[in-house]
C-alpha cells in the first residue's frame, strides 16, 4: 500500500526515512512530481527503472538541497558557478563531470562519466532532500510513455503500489520539466528546453549552442553518449572461451577466468544495479589481462531485463 504523506514535518521525516531505507518516494517539486530513490543505492535506482517500466536506462537527475552539496559530486566550472548563483534553486539541470569521489551509483548516470544535478525551488522538496542528506535520483513519477504528473493524485493513478509513499505538496507550479544544460564539454549545449528559458540562460552566460547552429535539433536521448566498453561484447553467450571475460547471470557459471556475476539468483533488479559496474570492471580487467572480449550470458527480455538487454545490445553494436 502506498502511503500518502502530508508535507508537514512528520510526513517529510517519514519520507526521508523511507528513502534512506532504499524505498521509493514520490515528491513534488516546482516542475513535476519526481519518483525519488537514494542515488547512492544502486538497487534503489534500479527499482526506479522497474517502477516506471522503462525499457531503457537513461541517465537520471540527482537532486540536492543546496549548491554546495550538489557540487560535491560533480566538478563545476566557472559557468556552472554563475548559473547556480543565478538559477538555483530552480528548474535548471546541469550536466557536469563526476568527481572521483562521486557517491552517486553508476546506474543513476547510466554508466556515463558525467552526472546531471539540480537544486529544486520547492520548500518541501528542499526540506526532504536536507533530511535525506544524500543525493536523490528522481525522474518524473509516471509509468514510461505516460505524461508527467503534477499532482499527488496523478502519481497515484500511475504508480499506486509501485512506490512506498507520495509526499503530497499540492500541485506543481511550473508543470514542465527542468531545462537540461550540458556543461561538461568545451561549450554549453542545451539538451532539453524546460522551466528556465534559453533567453534567461543566455542573458546570464552569453550565447549557447541549442543544436540549431550545428545541424539537426539534438534530443537528450541522442546526446547522452552511452557508455560502451572498449572490449567487444558477445551477446547470449552460454559459455565463455578462455580468452574472454564472462558477464554471468545465474547460478554457478563454469568459467575459470575473469567473471562478474550480475545476479546469481537471477534477480533483475539486482542485475540492473550491478550492470554498469560490471561492464566497467570486466573491461578494465579484460584489458589488463589482454583478453579478446566480454561474453554476456543471456538475460530474459522481461521487466528490467529489457533495459539490461538494450544496454548490452548497445555495448555489442559495432562502433564508428
Ligand atoms: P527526466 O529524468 O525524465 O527528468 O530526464 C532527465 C533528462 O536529463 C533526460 O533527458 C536525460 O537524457 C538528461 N540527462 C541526465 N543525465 C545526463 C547526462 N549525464 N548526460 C546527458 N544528459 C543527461
Ligand atoms: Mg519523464
Amino acid at each position: 500500500m502506498t502511503e500518502l504523506l502530508p508535507a508537514d514535518p512528520e510526513g517529510i521525516a517519514r519520507a526521508a526515512e523511507l528513502l534512506r531505507d532504499g524505498a521509493l518516494v514520490s515528491f513534488g517539486t516546482e516542475t513535476v512530481y519526481g519518483l525519488g530513490g537514494d542515488a547512492t543505492n544502486a538497487a534503489a535506482v534500479a527499482a526506479i527503472f522497474a517502477a516506471k517500466g522503462r525499457p531503457k536506462f537513461n541517465p537520471l537527475i540527482s537532486h540536492y538541497p543546496d549548491t554546495i552539496k550538489a557540487f560535491e559530486d560533480v566538478t563545476p566550472n566557472a559557468i556552472a558557478h554563475s548559473l547556480a548563483r543565478e538559477f538555483w534553486p530552480g528548474p535548471l539541470t546541469m550536466v557536469l563531470p563526476r568527481t572521483a569521489e562521486c557517491r552517486v551509483a553508476m546506474i543513476a548516470g547510466a554508466g556515463l562519466d558525467t552526472l546531471a544535478v539540480r537544486v529544486p525551488a520547492h520548500r518541501d522538496a528542499l526540506a526532504l532532500l536536507a533530511a535525506v542528506n544524500r543525493p536523490v535520483a528522481a525522474p518524473s513519477a509516471n509509468r514510461s510513455g505516460q505524461v508527467s504528473p503534477t499532482t499527488a493524485a496523478h502519481v497515484l493513478d500511475g504508480l499506486r503500489d509501485r512506490v512506498a509513499a507520495v509526499l503530497d505538496s499540492g500541485p506543481c507550479a511550473v508543470g514542465v520539466e527542468s531545462t537540461v544544460l550540458d556543461l561538461s564539454g568545451a561549450r554549453p549545449i542545451l539538451l532539453r528546453p524546460g522551466g528556465v528559458t534559453l533567453e534567461a540562460i543566455e542573458a546570464a552566460i552569453g550565447p549557447i549552442d541549442d543544436g540549431a547552429t550545428d545541424g539537426a535539433m539534438r534530443s537528450p536521448g541522442q546526446m547522452a553518449s552511452h557508455y560502451a566498453p572498449s572490449l567487444p561484447v558477445r551477446l547470449n553467450a552460454e559459455t565463455a572461451a578462455d580468452d574472454e571475460a564472462l558477464l554471468a547471470f545465474g547460478p554457478a557459471p563454469r568459467h575459470a577466468g575473469t567473471i562478474f556475476q550480475l545476479s546469481e539468483v537471477m534477480d533483475l533488479i539486482e542485475a540492473a544495479s550491478r550492470l554498469f559496474d560490471g561492464l566497467r570492471w570486466l573491461d578494465m580487467e579484460g584489458g589488463r589481462l589482454g583478453l579478446r572480449g566480454i561474453a554476456a550470458k543471456p538475460v530474459p527480455e522481461t521487466g528490467l531485463g529489457r533495459a539490461i538487454n538494450d544496454r548490452l545490445r548497445r555495448a555489442a553494436a559495432p562502433r564508428g
